[in-house]
């Protein structure tokens, strides 16, 4: 019978986030499609609070405490893995793909003479198999994947499972002996500088991706250029709406281009084919064209708006359910102005 495990660090306040409940719903109904023996992993300096959900959810739990297991490092948390997995004896193990499993992933199946997919969007249990799904080529195809080999390790993408939300139990599950020498602390975290979660503008959980293009720092009617204004109405905008901001290629690329630019965007921001397809429910695009290089990143955002000054632009074409044929700067004032309200 297969064994999928689910693994995850436990986080600094002893839980598992967002993107971790999410592929434990994904592990957890895998396992029950597959009639399959269903186990979690957790690490972490205090794994009480994650033991407990992954219990409440019918997992057999395995636990690895560590302090040095608080912040991640390569060594520790690979080494955690793999005797996690040991211990589960697991076919399949599934994680969320965020930075610390997907840094240690393809390394753990490398030991334990696996194979590993990143960011899956799918799971299920088709004929007798586990079989996966992913987007290839910039998101416009997607592939299912089945593999023979074992332990499968799989990470799945943010925003693509509901989260696990039942009710956590106290069981403590099985302690794993990991044995952590010198070896594996050669690296050190000395502190975190991380902006406060107010200052962080990319916010994946958001309900609504704002999207601002180049037009915001183009002449408007009045024959000049007004960036610093674009940028208070978009922070306070994004402010008030907790909205998560993204760009279109044109607005990054300036500031490379000693242009004047809006300070707060990086190309983290940048949506399209050469980046991100972030995944929200709600889409709103400011001053942005609309081309076809940009809107292939919004692939997977399901209500489309748009607000631009051209009534043939992009969005015009198919490509937004609402375009608004308007000045961008008094319509997010006036939406601002309500929000407040
Ligand atoms: C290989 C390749 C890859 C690319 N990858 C990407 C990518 O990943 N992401 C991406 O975004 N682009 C990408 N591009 C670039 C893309 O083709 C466009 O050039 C870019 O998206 C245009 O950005 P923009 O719409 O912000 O700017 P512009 O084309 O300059 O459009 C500005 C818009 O603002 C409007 N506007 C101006 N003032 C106002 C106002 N006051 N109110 C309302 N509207 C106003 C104008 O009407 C105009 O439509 C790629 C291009 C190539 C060739």
């Amino acid at each position: 019978m297969t064994k999928i495990l689910f693994v995850a660090p436990a986080q600094s306040d002893g839980g598992l986030d967002r993107p971790a409940l999410e592929a434990l719903a994904a592990a957890k109904t895998l396992a029950e499609s597959a009639s399959a023996e269903f186990k979690v992993g957790v690490f972490g300096a205090d794994v009480q609070t994650a033991a407990g959900i992954a219990a409440g959810a019918g997992a057999e739990v395995f636990t690895i405490q560590n302090p040095e297991l608080a912040a991640p490092r390569y060594a520790t948390d690979a080494a955690a893995m793999e005797a996690l997995c040991k211990a589960a004896g697991a076919d399949v193990v599934v994680a969320a793909a965020d930075s610390r499993m997907s840094r240690i992933a393809a390394g753990v199946a490398q030991r334990l003479g696996g194979k590993a997919d990143t960011q899956l969007t799918g799971l299920s249990f088709e004929n007798g198999k586990v079989v996966a799904a992913r987007w290839f080529y910039r998101q416009r195809m997607v592939g299912k994947i089945a593999r023979q080999a074992a332990p499968w390790i799989v990470t799945v993408a943010p925003g693509c499972f509901e989260p696990y939300t039942g009710q956590a139990s106290d069981a403590a599950g099985a302690a794993v002996d990991l044995t952590i020498g010198e070896n594996l602390l050669r690296t050190k975290t000395l502190r975190v500088d991380a902006p406060s979660s107010e200052e962080q503008t990319i916010r994946p959980d958001a309900e609504l991706l704002f999207v601002a293009g180049a037009g915001w720092t183009k002449k408007q009617a009045d024959g000049a250029s007004h960036v610093p204004e674009a940028g208070e109405i978009i922070l306070e905008f994004l402010d008030k709406a907790k909205a998560s901001l993204g760009s279109s290629k044109s607005l990054v690329d300036m500031g490379g281009e000693g242009q004047d630019v809006l300070p707060f965007l990086t190309h983290m921001h940048q949506v399209g084919q050469t980046g991100a397809t972030p995944r929200h429910p709600k889409g709103l695009a400011t001053c942005c064209h609309g081309e076809e290089p940009h809107v292939v990143g919004w692939r997977f955002i399901n209500e489309r708006r748009a607000v631009n000054l051209d009534a043939g632009c992009g969005w015009a074409q198919g490509k937004a359910d609402v375009l608004y044929v308007a000045d961008a700067f008094a319509v997010m004032r006036k939406v601002s102005e309500l929000l407040a309200k």
